[in-house]
């Protein structure tokens, strides 16, 4: 699939849903892709990238970012608190804020620092026990912790059980979302975006859709 393909699914998407055109941020999720082929979706004029680990988005990012502007990266993946400084430099957003720990160290960076990416809370929405996240019962507290920190959170992400509905998860988060009046949903990835869509996401994280396979 192609990138202006993706971007052809998520206009009538939003339109089947009566938004906006434009409402949905895409986020090119280039982690573990080839260098040439994140290019060639820079060249296409994509900007907002999503990356898992710090390091990686380390080793690429600051050399794109020479040559093309507006670049946006978003931090997608578990983040350690010994790389919170370094991803806060990195990235305009960080999307798996799960735990306190984490939260009171982002909030101390950030008045170092004096500035903060915008941040979203991972919710565990199926529970996982291997999965990261705030499990949905303590979500409201985590919520209420974070704004006490003066830390900017912008809405709430999830990735629903790869057996389980999608359906139920994204429901669930824009549940959790509306309740602590938080407008930005980050949900849905190269699988089930258009169904994310329709469920209120503003962030779709899409990698192989655009990219292909990873390694
Ligand atoms: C890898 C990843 C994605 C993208 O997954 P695809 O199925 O390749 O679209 C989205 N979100 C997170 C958190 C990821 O780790």
């Amino acid at each position: 699939m192609s990138l202006s393909e993706i971007r052809t699914r998520i206009a009538k998407a939003e339109a089947d849903a009566g938004r906006p055109a434009g409402d949905v941020t895409l986020i090119a999720v280039s982690k573990m892709q080839p260098d040439d082929r994140v290019e060639e979706v820079l060249k296409e004029g994509q900007r907002v990238f999503g990356e898992n680990r710090v390091q990686e988005a380390a080793g690429k990012w600051p050399m794109f970012r020479e040559t093309y502007d507006g670049i946006e990266l978003h931090i997608i993946g578990p983040l350690q608190t010994n790389k919170a400084r370094q991803a806060m430099e990195l990235a305009q957003a960080i999307h798996s804020v799960d735990r306190p720990k984490l939260a009171t160290t982002l909030a101390r960076l950030a008045q170092e620092i004096g500035s903060c990416p915008e941040l979203y809370i991972q919710v565990n929405t199926g529970e996982e026990p291997q999965k990261a996240g705030i499990l949905p019962a303590d979500a409201d507290a985590f919520v209420a912790e974070c704004r006490g920190l003066d830390l900017p959170v912008q809405g709430l992400m999830c990735i629903p059980p790869v057996e389980e509905e999608a359906a139920l998860h994204f429901a669930l988060l824009a549940k959790i979302a509306e309740r602590n009046g938080l407008a930005g949903l980050s949900m849905g990835m190269s699988g089930d975006f258009e169904k994310a869509i329709s469920f209120g996401a503003t962030h779709v994280r899409v990698g192989s859709a655009i990219f292909g396979a990873r390694d």
